[in-house]
């Protein structure tokens, strides 16, 4: 059975603001907790013409909003729901004018609640070490012209992704692709001990003497598979999936993105590919994020 929420669905669960200021307070705090004043266990009745609720026991205000991107925003609960669940269903992301035609918010709104939106799926992702069978791969992605896949083409950013074999991707931007910074990412992201599969620029010994198992095809000798002594097939066939719908939706949806915000544009990329199986999970968890 499919997870996805369709629109139809989106709006019978969230007709209102208020349905949506519910969802909230359900998800961070739950309607029925211990109070952080009294320390009793109530239940908290939404007030009237506030974001708030009250303890049934002591009376304290909860804003279940405070401290999240909703708590100063002239926009309103609904429209920010809704910018979250279309981020949630695309694949190929959702652009600032996109936002603006949908939500009739002004471009400059827009945009900013799309970069508030990419931090939130960021921060909703949260950190593992990755294990099993890990592909690495570089990319340059970005730049005005889809260069080709040059090393260090001009006006592009490095990007290194990781991807668990079936699992999970990690991505980051890198300034470059010496040795000691694409071990550092490895170290920093792959339990010690994994097989990891690169291409030919992460040389022998890169990897090993840190207690990774590697192997490497030679793109450049028009290798692109190879099994190891024991059977290991090493590509890098699922990461570079992973970079070509990057690209193609960056220069679709977004024209241009620039270094300063790719980290953003990685994180948002990253948490779909994480929990694209659920999409309704998706959605609760970045409100649980919030
Ligand atoms: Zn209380």
């Amino acid at each position: 059975m499919s997870s996805r929420l369709t629109v139809r669905q989106f709006f019978e669960r969230f007709p209102s603001d208020d349905a949506c200021l519910d969802h909230i307070m359900e998800v961070r705090f739950g309607m029925r907790h211990v109070c952080a004043k009294c320390g009793k266990e109530a239940t908290f009745h939404r007030l009237q013409n506030r974001k708030a609720y009250s303890c049934s026991q002591c009376g304290a205000h909860l804003y279940p909003c405070a401290g999240t991107i909703f708590q100063d925003s002239r926009t309103s609960l609904q429209s920010w729901f809704y910018a979250i669940y279309l981020f949630v269903a695309t694949r190929h992301g959702v652009s600032g004018k996109e936002l603006e035609r949908t939500l009739g918010v002004t471009y400059k709104t827009a945009y900013r609640m799309g970069q508030q939106i990419r931090d939130l799926m960021k921060k909703a992702d949260g950190f593992e070490m990755l294990q099993g069978h890990i592909e690495a791969d570089e990319a340059y992605v970005g730049g005005y012209r889809p260069g080709k896949r040059g090393r260090g083409a001009a006006g592009k950013t490095i990007v290194m992704g990781l991807k668990e074999r079936e699992g999970r991707l990690h991505a980051e931007v890198i300034p470059n692709v010496k040795t000691a910074t694409l071990r550092d990412v490895v170290i920093r992201n792959v339990e010690p001990g994994t097989t990891v599969s690169t291409d030919e620029l992460y040389s022998y010994g890169l990897l090993e003497c840190q207690g990774y198992r590697h192997g490497a095809v030679k793109h450049g000798a028009k290798q692109w598979a190879k099994k190891d002594i024991d059977g290991v097939n090493h590509h890098t066939n699922s990461v570079e999936g992973f970079w070509k719908m990057f690209k193609n939706s960056v220069r679709s949806t977004h024209i241009h993105v620039s270094h300063k915000h790719m980290e953003r544009y990685l994180g948002e990329f990253t948490f779909r590919s994480n929990h694209r199986q659920m999409e309704n999970a998706m959605f609760d968890l970045l409100i649980g994020a919030l």
